[in-house]
């Protein structure tokens, strides 16, 4: 058995005493599913990463008002619309150069993104991050990070204590302020919906790469600006442009080594 299974089973085991314990934190949500035993055609990685191209997304965003990444992601994992932003729930979001890279600001950076990227706004996302601070709060392992470096998030076992959403520096985790199953538009009945008072964020797409499909945000991108692959392999296509090209991350002062990488 490998250690993800192992981990995960035991895990799940003390959480079975606990709900045993506090009937109030039973099972909060449909069937997540787990980090199951991967069948033969599962995509698999010593440690995925993503790049973002805000070049490509800067082209799509001057023809049209590009957001197919996003509609797919919230589309195949039922993330619900709400038009608060205090109930809102994020997956894959826009903001501004300001907000993505903090400290990163002077007028020439400034220049360059209004003229030569059209002041496109930058796609943000979990960082699926090496050192994760929302891994090591979550007093009850309802988050923790696979030895593929896919950081998870199990519904069953969150108890919406929200420590991970004060400790992700990135704002990547949001907090299902209230019901979100009324304010999904078409339900995916091939993803669990969650239910008031659970934690939710990007999963790098695990259940698609468990049955050999790409993650959906990469998939529908016309423009291609996702590349998704193994950062330790160093034939894959992520790694040569990581080698090639000159990228940033997000707030790498903190430590937290996140793997989403991006090109401006
Ligand atoms: Fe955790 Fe935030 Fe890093 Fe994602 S971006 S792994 S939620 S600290
Ligand atoms: Fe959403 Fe999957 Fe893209 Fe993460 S990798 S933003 S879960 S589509």
């Amino acid at each position: 058995m490998d250690r993800d299974r192992r981990d995960f089973l035991k895990v799940a085991g003390l959480s079975a005493l606990a709900i045993g314990a506090a009937p109030h934190l039973a099972c909060a949500a449909d069937d997540m599913p787990g980090e199951a035993i991967p069948s033969p055609k599962a995509l698999t990685a010593k440690r995925w990463g993503m790049i973002v191209d805000i070049r490509k997304c800067s082209k799509a965003t001057s023809e049209r008002k590009c957001v197919d990444c996003v509609v797919a992601c919230n589309n195949t994992h039922n993330v619900p619309s709400f038009d608060s932003k205090q109930h809102e729930v994020k997956w894959i979001w826009q903001t501004g150069l300001e907000n993505a890279f903090p400290g990163e600001e002077n007028r020439f950076l400034d220049e360059y993104i209004t003229d030569t990227l059209k002041g496109t706004p930058i796609m943000v996302l979990c960082n699926h991050c090496d050192n994760p601070p929302c891994v090591r709060v979550c007093p009850v392992q309802a988050t923790f990070r696979r030895s593929d470096g896919i950081v998870m998030q199990d519904q069953h076992r969150c108890i919406g204590c929200r420590f991970c959403m004060a400790a992700c520096p990135y704002g990547a985790r949001s907090l299902n302020w209230v019901d979100p199953r009324p304010k999904i538009g078409q339900v995916n009945k091939e993803y669990p919906t969650r239910t008031r008072g659970v934690v939710e964020k990007c999963t790098f797409c695990f259940s698609r790469l468990s049955v050999g499909v790409i993650p959906a945000c990469v998939e529908s991108c016309k423009e291609k600006a996702l590349i998704f692959g193994d950062v330790d392999d160093p034939n894959s296509e992520i790694r040569q442009i990581l080698r090639t090209q000159p990228t940033i991350r997000r707030k790498p002062h903190l430590g937290t080594r996140p793997q989403v990488y991006y090109i401006l």
